[in-house]
């Protein structure tokens, strides 16, 4: 069943005059969604890569209705809650050793906007004059304005140039990355760079373009030398995507400011944090109201949204979820080693459980018809797999299980006859 084009709603990302059904889901659980007809679909992207445990885990419903019967939301100034208290504790303990504050917010976009507001008010504060912005090519942060300048310049967001403020642009690291790393050298240097933003490990929305550990080390290791603030980007990668709990481990790199979202809550309800080092809290801490950390939203600290959030740490202790990712990455590797010698794929990658290749086609890119076209293909199948151009990713949520796996890639195989 699908919501013709007399529905009202503007949605993301979508040319409504090509693409003019919407599917109609209703109902979630586990790697599946079941449409309003009764149409099973398998969530080969955790829906935007938000699902983590599958959809419903029954410990996160559970929470969320508990929360809603005691305290649905709070003004989070002057007044405050256990299950905000709680997370926030929890989320120090958890994440590297140093990020021992935690602001809230409620999307990956605005936990960006954050980080790069505490850089910019640490060095004024401190009396510095750095409001330099350093990122990586191809990078994605998010929609909003601040978040779109720190990300690649494109189509996307080419009507709002005029409004995106300059950054730093620093080269994607290819084999060892010596340009990236002389590039990140040369902009610290420069001696007004306050902070560079970076996607740890895996570029997302960039293409699933990946970069080895020993970089992402010696891109922290060069910013320290020099002062700038480390913002790592972990909206997409955190809990669990990239194999360890967060991306940064892999490297043993603690962030500066790190930004978490997605995954927070197992993907259930909207909630994000900014985490950073005392020391950038400690320049905000001062009897001068002027130094205020200048930032809220309405649903900051959602109390309905921290209790999923607790829900789902409580499952990373409580169940195996390592075990689970683990296994994830074995199965992710076994079956895209099919295509090792298939020509009509290039590029072949995985970082955790996320597992990527591109379709050989005369037509690439992002606007190319070959993404929406893939797209329709997979769907068609039951599968849900929404193309970045001619990259096809697979990034399921964990509970998925082998067989539905061998469904995915006999599909993108099947996409290859058809397509390359
Ligand atoms: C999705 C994403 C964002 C934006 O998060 P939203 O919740 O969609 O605003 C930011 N950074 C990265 C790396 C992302 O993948």
């Amino acid at each position: 069943m699908t919501v013709s084009r007399s529905s009202p709603i503007w949605r993301p990302f979508t040319q409504h005059a090509l693409q003019k059904d919407a599917i109609l889901v209703a109902r979630g659980e586990g790697a599946w969604l079941e449409t309003a007809d009764g149409r099973r679909i398998l969530d080969a992207i955790s829906s935007w890569w938000v699902i983590t445990h599958g959809h419903r885990h029954p410990r996160i419903v559970q929470a969320i209705k508990d929360q809603a019967d005691r305290l649905d939301q709070l003004i989070f100034a002057g007044f405050t809650h256990e299950p905000a208290e709680l997370l926030a504790r929890r989320l120090v303990a958890l994440t590297p050793a140093g990020l021992d504050h935690v602001f809230y917010s409620d999307s990956g976009s605005t936990s960006v906007e954050v980080a790069i507001k505490m850089a910019l008010g640490f060095f004024r504060n401190r009396g510095e004059r750095r409001a330099r912005v350093l990122a990586l090519e191809h990078g994605y942060h998010g929609d909003t304005i601040g978040a779109m300048s720190t990300g690649a310049r494109s189509v996307f967001n080419a009507a709002y140039e005029p409004l995106l403020f300059d950054v730093t642009r620093i080269p994607f690291p290819r084999g060892v990355g010596q340009a990236t790393l002389d590039a990140l050298e040369a902009a610290c240097r420069s001696g007004d760079a306050a902070a560079f933003v970076v996607e740890p490990l895996v570029l997302g929305a960039g293409g699933m373009l990946v970069y080895g550990a020993d970089i992402l080390r010696e891109m922290k290791r060069i910013c320290a030398a020099h002062g700038v603030l480390f913002v790592a980007d972990e909206v997409m990668t955190g809990f669990g995507r990239t194999g360890t709990l967060f991306a940064c481990e892999q490297a043993g790199v603690v962030p500066d400011i790190a930004c978490y979202a997605k995954g927070i809550t197992g993907g259930s309800l909207p909630l994000a944090v900014t985490m950073c080092r005392a020391e950038i809290f400690d320049a905000h801490y001062s009897t001068d109201r002027a130094r205020t950390f200048f930032h809220s939203s309405s649903f900051t600290a959602n109390p309905i949204a921290c209790a999923a959030a607790l829900a789902n740490l409580d499952i990373w202790e409580s169940e195996d979820v390592r075990g689970r990712v683990t296994r994830l990455c074995a199965m992710q590797e076994e079956r895209l080693a099919r295509f090792a010698n298939d020509a009509r794929f290039s590029d072949m990658r995985r970082i955790g459980t996320i597992a990527a290749l591109d379709l050989r086609v005369a037509d690439s890119g992002y606007l190319a018809t070959i993404g929406p076209t893939l797209h329709e293909f997979f769907v068609a199948r039951g599968l849900l797999l929404r193309p970045l151009g001619n990259t096809i990713y697979v990034l399921p949520p964990y509970c998925v299980e082998g067989h539905e796996l061998d469904a995915i890639y006999d599909a993108i195989a099947e996409a290859a006859d058809r397509y390359a």
